[in-house]
């Protein structure tokens, strides 16, 4: 049908009333002629063509009732008295006879005898330009599915708007129709196990708005092999002009493997330091405890020279001899560090009586309490047999004793000191137990390591040189066993060595 009076029906005077002059326009356009009332007055063939809509559907209707009005509520009546002035030409919304909405471009072309020319580009084209937009669209979501870092856009209530793959694929979401659902719906789509991370992202987003500005935080979630990850997480607040919320950007990375690598890195820093500590700590152990006893080598040969009495000379030269004693110690123990940390030394499996080994071991100190002093010690070894035949390497398990002997005498100045045996089925326990100054419970580990001792650097009042525990240690574990401590401060420690029986010996 043509607009310009090509038809000849009932209505075509009226329609001539409307008539252009211009042909290519009526088939280039969809048009629609209204009156000042806004109610259409003429529908031409390519509008009927392109809407759906019969010429007399629409005469004598309101425009809008075919414009998308709560999409544009910029369309009130007022707007087609503006439009008219103005000479509108933009894009509106208009609905198809089938109830689809399009997009098309709006050209208010013409006022003629008090009727306006309402010229909308066909849908063909703005099929195009949909067609356009939605390859535009599709080359954004490709762009943001390709991502491997997480996006998702939420609305001012927390409702999800697009999440890319990586999202979807992080919360075990895919499939899952997403849209309008908040992090709380979520946690009923997936694993029970994300149900915290959406809470605490929940609660992220609530800071975020709080905060109105750019936040950012690790997040850490946990997975389904129990193991957990953790993501550098971005969110970007968006609020409309009122101030109200209006969206949430949440952009987030996978961090995991550089947060691991982070702290390895300060864990080496921390210990390169400790080591250097460590390393002036022995330094200065190691200082004092070679110059006590040079010193007094030293000092006394040099009186010797000049002494005539003969007593004076004996207990100088007992005093040199001692002195030498303790250094030749202190050299062996250094010595067995180096055959251990080299992996030289070997442990010797041959079978002796246990039960006078540790007689002979616990002879030497009463003694030694003697020397020093230590009257108001009750010292006494506890055994359950008279004889116990053991293979194994018995310089070595008198070296361990001997050095947890010593220890108990140095640390304890009165009470008791005990040497135990105790034997089960599958282990034998040798312990010292004393009524000392005892080990704070974070000591008890770091006792056992080269040149640990609780007290450190040049203001210690114990000599030693913190090498006899962790000598014991490894020489107990060289033989199948262990070395434990039980120990509270100020009330006394035990050190137990432990060796597992091979039944086969
Ligand atoms: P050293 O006795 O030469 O310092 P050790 O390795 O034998 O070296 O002991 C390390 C540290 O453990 C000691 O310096 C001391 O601080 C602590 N220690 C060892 N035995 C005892 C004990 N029986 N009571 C209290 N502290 C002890």
């Amino acid at each position: 049908m043509g607009l310009f009076g090509v038809k000849k029906d009932s209505q075509s005077e009226k329609r001539s009333e409307h008539s252009i002059n211009s042909v290519e326009l009526d088939q280039l356009f969809s048009i629609l002629v209204i009156n000042s009332n806004h109610d259409i007055v003429y529908v031409n063939e390519q509008f009927t063509a392109d809407f759906g809509y019969q010429s007399s559907a629409l005469e004598n209707q309101s425009i809008n009732k075919i414009i998308a009005k709560d999409l544009h509520q910029e369309f009130e009546t007022d707007f087609w008295n503006k439009s008219i002035v103005h000479k509108f030409s933009g894009s509106i919304e208009v609905q198809k006879k089938s109830k689809k909405f399009v997009v098309c471009r709006l050209k208010v072309a013409q006022k003629e005898n008090g009727h306006y020319w309402l010229l909308f580009d066909t849908p063909k084209k703005d099929d195009e330009t949909y067609s356009n937009l939605k390859e535009s669209m599709d080359l954004h979501l490709e762009l943001i599915n390709s991502s491997p870092d997480i996006i998702c856009f939420k609305d001012g209530a927390g409702r999800w708007l697009l999440a890319n793959q990586a999202d979807l694929e992080l919360f075990h979401l895919v499939g899952v129709d997403y849209l309008g659902k908040t992090d709380r719906d979520l946690a009923d789509f997936t694993h029970d196990i994300y149900k915290e991370s959406f809470l605490n992202c929940m609660a992220t987003d609530e800071n975020c708005w709080n905060q109105k500005s750019l936040s950012r935080s690790d997040e850490y979630i946990k997975k389904l092999d129990g193991s957990s990850i953790i993501f550098d997480v971005i969110k970007i607040p968006i609020f409309k002009e009122d101030g109200s919320r209006k969206n949430l950007i949440v952009l987030g990375r996978d961090v995991t493997a550089r947060r691991k690598a982070e702290s390895e890195l300060v864990n080496a820093m921390k210990k390169a330091e400790e080591s250097d500590k460590l390393k002036s700590n022995f330094l200065a152990t190691m200082s004092h405890e070679l110059r006590t006893p040079l010193n007094a080598v030293i000092g006394f040969s040099d009186l010797i020279f000049d002494e005539e009495d003969i007593n004076e000379i004996h207990d100088y030269s007992r005093i040199i001899n001692n002195n030498s004693k303790v250094l030749l110690n202190l050299i062996e123990d250094i010595f067995d560090v180096s055959l251990i940390e080299s992996d030289q030394i070997e442990i010797a499996n041959t079978e002796f009586d246990l039960i006078r080994s540790m007689k002979e071991v616990y002879e030497i100190f009463p003694v030694e309490l003697n020397k020093l002093g230590k009257h108001n010690i009750d010292f006494k070894i506890i055994l359950p047999l008279d004889s116990y035949m053991f293979k194994g390497d018995e310089f070595r398990l008198k070296q361990i004793i001997t050095n947890l002997l010593r220890n108990a005498l140095k640390f304890t100045k009165e009470g008791f000191i005990h040497l135990k045996l105790a034997v089960f089925d599958h282990y034998l326990d040798i312990s010292v137990e004393d009524s000392g100054i005892g080990i704070s419970e974070d000591m008890k580990l770091k006792i056992f390591e080269s040149f640990r001792q609780v007290e450190e650097g040049y203001t210690r009042s114990f000599n030693g040189a913190g090498l006899g525990l962790a000598i014991s240690k490894k020489l107990a574990i060289m033989m199948q066993g262990n070395m434990m401590v039980e120990s509270q401060l100020g009330k006394g420690s035990t050190f137990t060595l432990r060796i597992f029986l091979d039944k086969k010996n």
